[in-house]
């Protein structure tokens, strides 16, 4: 016998219409998380794109992880706010930087990865047809939060380096503040700042700083501040919370986050720092998103910030990062290709607009009406066996063609892993012109 449904409904053949919310923002389009990931990539391939550690988090901190296994109550539901364990390690780490008492049952809310965490900010304050600005190139996420709660984008250029710097850093990389002032409109709600910068390393100087909390203040906006590479800074630079500026406490939510904290991204674990008035509806958020975040991994990232107090664990790992960067660097070096040294993350940009593929080089078809930067990045991946990600994802489409240039090398890798890639990366000294 047949279904009545069947019968009844001819409809149920077609496909279900997908949310306009998917449709912007290019949700729906392939990213470049998946074009370049290993299932699309040579087997031998070294991965230097999606930016994960090829090395375990430290043993202490797993350790953790398994104890908090064989406890009851951590496999079960954590407070929507987070484990206490953590908030009060949380309160810790962050309450001298920011130079506050941080208050554990208001100020600091644990969620799964930094990602949710911000996109339950989004989900609390962006009203439809609300704007908010984001620095050009961006980490592409952010895109998505904004117009998944009916937001809109507005972009404002991270200049690249100017063509006469010999050898850029990611400092040349700089903002133009009357650019950002006139991006500024009665609709914009709110900013989101990022540094350590993702795709660029950019960190933000004190200065940089002062002149976008001076215009949040003056237009009273939101300021959402991704600082989850703020252990990553490097060469005696300063990492500034723009949260610890004079005034922006109440305006500001800082993000963190366990997975690049802790060399273990698939954890799913971050965090929101900030005033009760931003946090307190975040919480009603994230709560009906998630409810809670994974228990026995905040449990170990509790175990991890609490160690790395007395064991100087993020100094060490500065340090391990400073020696992988340099591999990498002066494989470019070696190359004569220019780059751009990041003072902070584990992101740099090589400028590929010197490199030269064969003419009657064949692309998948995934990368039509991709920019240059896709063909490099696969070209390199298939010819020279090292893969990296192209920049102009990280674009509005209007701007894609500045990030044609440059595509992004991770180095959160093992010291031999990169030697390794440094080596094939001298195979495409032949491709430049
Ligand atoms: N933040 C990581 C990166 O930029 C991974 C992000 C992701 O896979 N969505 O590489």
């Amino acid at each position: 016998m047949s279904c009545a449904l069947e019968n009844t409904s001819p409809d149920r053949k077609k496909t279900i219409a997908v949310s306009s919310r998917l449709k912007e923002g290019r949700a729906l389009v392939e990213d470049v998380w998946s074009i370049f990931g290993a299932a699309n990539l040579p087997t031998d391939c070294i991965s230097l794109g999606q930016g994960y550690m090829n090395f375990a988090p430290p043993k202490w901190i797993t350790d953790a992880a398994k104890e908090a296994l064989d406890k009851i109550a951590t496999n079960h539901y954590s407070p929507p706010r987070g484990l206490l364990r953590l908030r009060e390690a949380l309160k810790q780490h962050y309450g001298s930087q920011l130079n506050r008492d941080l208050d554990v049952k208001s100020e600091i809310l644990v969620t799964s990865g930094a990602d949710q965490g911000q996109y339950s900010v989004c989900t609390a304050f962006v009203e439809p047809g609300d704007e908010v600005i984001l620095f050009e190139p961006f980490f592409d996420p952010y895109l998505r939060w904004v117009t998944f709660n009916g937001g809109k984008a507005v972009f404002v250029a991270l200049h690249p380096p100017a063509d006469t710097i010999e050898k850029p850093s990611s400092h040349d990389w700089t903002i133009d503040l009357e650019e950002l002032r006139a991006a500024i409109t009665p609709r914009t709600k709110m900013i989101i700042v990022n540094t350590p910068h993702n795709p660029v390393g950019k960190v933000f100087t004190k200065d940089e700083l002062i002149a976008i909390a001076a215009l949040a203040e003056q237009f009273n906006l939101l300021v959402m501040s991704d600082e989850v590479y703020d252990c990553l800074v490097f060469d005696g630079k300063e990492h500034v919370r723009i949260a610890s500026l004079p005034g922006m406490w109440d305006r500001t939510v800082t993000v963190g986050s366990a997975g690049k904290s802790f060399a273990a991204t698939g954890w799913r674990v971050g965090w929101l720092i900030g005033p009760k008035h931003i946090l307190q509806p975040t919480l009603s958020a994230s709560t009906r998103i998630v409810f809670c975040a994974n228990s026995p991994l905040q449990e170990a990232a509790a175990a991890g910030l609490e160690l790395a107090r007395t064991n100087l664990f993020f100094e060490t790992q500065r340090q391990e990062y400073t020696e992988r960067r340099a591999v990498l660097c002066e494989a470019f070096d070696r190359l004569g290709l220019k780059y751009s040294l990041p003072e902070g993350s584990y992101f740099v940009l090589l400028d590929v607009s010197r490199v030269q593929m064969p003419e009657n080089y064949s692309f998948p078809d995934s990368l039509i009406g991709r920019g240059r930067d896709f063909r490099v990045g696969w070209f390199m991946a298939n010819t020279i066996g090292v893969s990296a990600l192209p920049i102009s994802e990280f674009y509005s489409e209007e701007h894609a063609k500045i990030g044609e240039a440059f595509i992004r090398f991770a180095f959160c890798k093992d010291l031999d892993l990169l030697r390794n890639a440094a080596e094939r990366l001298q195979n495409l000294r032949k491709y430049i012109r």
